[in-house]
């Protein structure tokens, strides 16, 4: 490794704590976040991969980021392509181009087909490529479909056991692993994301503390899946209902970072629907712990659950009213009137929230709503001191609206016009607008296929070409670029949804 790197990695190596590196193993293993160590060191799935390697017999893991020291790991800074496989963890779709960059560093050719057995195996796993693995279809060589927990060994002992084997039929015996889908192999294989019963995870929390970390938390897992049935929410139409974790398993990880001096983040869909979370967070609050949870649903809210956030240290809360408009929130199936929301919203103010974070989405098939927002954020302003987000809604493979396509940029625009007229003449001055063309390449990510990797291989796309792809609808009966994945639930119902969506009786 490059003098300049090892420095840097030095720099970043001696500022965090956590699990040593570990030095023997016979398959290893890079485990790659596409993107900087900030990024990455504050991904829970991120970690929880690195201690699951680390902590079977048969393998060494090293971690790698975009920065620094792209194209070599992390740990011992060796090259990437010196490694028997390459994993890359991922969270959402802008990170493909990413991978694209990361493999040119490492001089390892960009597309499956062109690799040899003198190259590393490239994998994926995350909720994006869980979704749809189409557009890194002939670029990764195995995907990971789901939760690792769910059988993710069974893929590396797989690896392991084909050594010497050609690449050839490495690839296809790994194919026969449920959960994997090996697109040079078997392009036809359809696979049903693997889910684990989490309430089996003893551990589920990070394994380093760094200040270099963009949340520097210690996070714990509370719960995957969700129970509620948001129409727009992958979470619940791809993971399913919800599954927690012991209640005892999660206190224990909490009082450990507390232990160590860390603000505790919980995260999970729908914290608050944790049916111990009252006597979790009375728990922690007892024992002086600092925490933190990712997100409430604004019905969820109680005066209790209020105060015990606050005595945890809470000043600001995140909710996503979705849109101003109870009408347009129904057809979403985010079933609560604005009433309910100001009741809760005035029950964070009497607890001692000081500022609530507002998230709402735009570009929705039904319209958005935005005559209601006026009177929604004044009254809301009123009430507690609040910023909004916005972010355009992408029709999500797997849900019900799947098959739609997304809102056209000028649209997008229109609308953000609108929105920011009103916001500047309420003077909200904490106004956060995800910006439109990345919106537009986002969806194009997550709604296409194969026909992406010609943009992904020249490391970029032009916002007409993704405009074209995410806002392209699907036909009832048209095989969709996602069909490799089997949604938990059948097209009829996801169609029926859609209908009482979009034409509620
Ligand atoms: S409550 Fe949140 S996580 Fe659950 S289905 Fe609705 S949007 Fe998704």
């Amino acid at each position: 490794m490059p003098w300049k790197e090892l420095s840097d990695n030095r720099k970043f190596l001696d500022s965090e704590t956590g699990l040593p590196a570990k030095k023997y193993g016979d398959l290893s293993v890079a485990l790659v976040y596409p993107g900087d160590y900030s990024a990455g060191m504050s991904s829970l799935g991120f970690q929880l991969i690195y201690r699951y390697l680390n902590i079977h017999d048969n393998i060494r893991c090293e971690r790698a980021f975009s920065n620094p020291s792209k194209g070599y790991s992390f740990e011992s800074g060796a090259r990437l392509s010196d490694f028997d496989v390459i994993s890359f963890s991922l969270s959402f779709e802008l990170q493909y181009f990413e991978i694209i960059r990361i493999l040119e560093s490492a001089k390892i050719p960009l597309l499956s087909k062109d690799r040899t057995g003198k190259d590393p195996l490239i994998t994926a796993g995350g909720i994006c490529v869980s979704m749809n693995p189409g557009p890194l279809s002939e670029i990764i060589d195995v995907f990971w479909a789901g939760d690792f927990e769910a059988g993710g060994y069974a893929m590396y002992e797989a690896i392991l056991n084909t050594r010497g084997k050609s690449r050839k039929d490495a690839l296809s015996s790994i194919s026969g692993i449920n959960g994997c889908l090996v697109p040079l192999s078997d392009p036809q294989k359809r696979c049903a994301p693997q889910a684990a019963d989490v309430s089996l995870l003893r551990r589920s929390c990070s394994c380093f503390i760094s200040p270099k970390a963009q949340f520097n938390m210690w996070l714990v897992e509370v719960a995957r899946g969700c129970n509620w049935n948001c129409r727009f929410c992958l979470i619940k139409w791809l993971c399913g209902k919800s599954r927690f974790r012991l209640k005892e398993d999660i206190i224990a990880d909490a009082l450990e970072g507390a232990k160590k001096g860390q603000k505790v983040g919980l995260l999970g869909p729908s914290v608050l629907d944790h049916p111990d979370i009252e006597s979790i967070m009375e728990e922690l609050v007892s024992e002086k712990a600092v925490f933190s949870i990712s997100s409430a649903r604004a019905d969820r809210l109680n005066i209790r659950t209020l105060e015990l956030l606050v005595k945890g240290g809470i000043k600001q809360l995140t909710v996503a009213p979705e849109t101003p408009d109870p009408e347009k929130r129904r057809r979403l199936n985010k079933n609560f009137d604005n009433a309910v929301f100001f009741e809760n919203l005035e029950k964070c103010r009497q607890s001692g929230i000081q500022s609530v974070k507002l998230y709402f989405m735009f570009g929705l098939p039904f319209g958005d709503g935005i005559d209601f927002l006026r009177d929604f954020v004044k009254k809301a302003a009123g009430i507690v001191n609040i910023s909004v987000g916005f972010s355009a809604f992408v029709p999500k493979p797997h849900t019900p609206f799947q098959r739609l396509g997304m809102m056209s940029r000028r649209e997008l625009a229109r609308t953000r016009a609108d929105v920011l007229d009103i916001l500047k003449k309420l003077k909200i001055k904490s106004v956060s607008f995800e910006d439109i063309r990345t919106s537009v390449i986002q969806g194009a990510l997550s709604r296409s296929g194969r026909e992406m990797t010609k943009f992904l291989k020249s490391g970029r796309i032009g916002v007409k070409d993704a405009e074209e792809c995410a806002s392209r609808e699907y036909k009832p009966g048209e095989t969709l670029p996602w069909n490799n994945i089997i949604s938990p639930y059948d097209e009829k119902l996801l169609s029926e949804e859609k209908d009482k969506a979009l034409c509620p009786g």
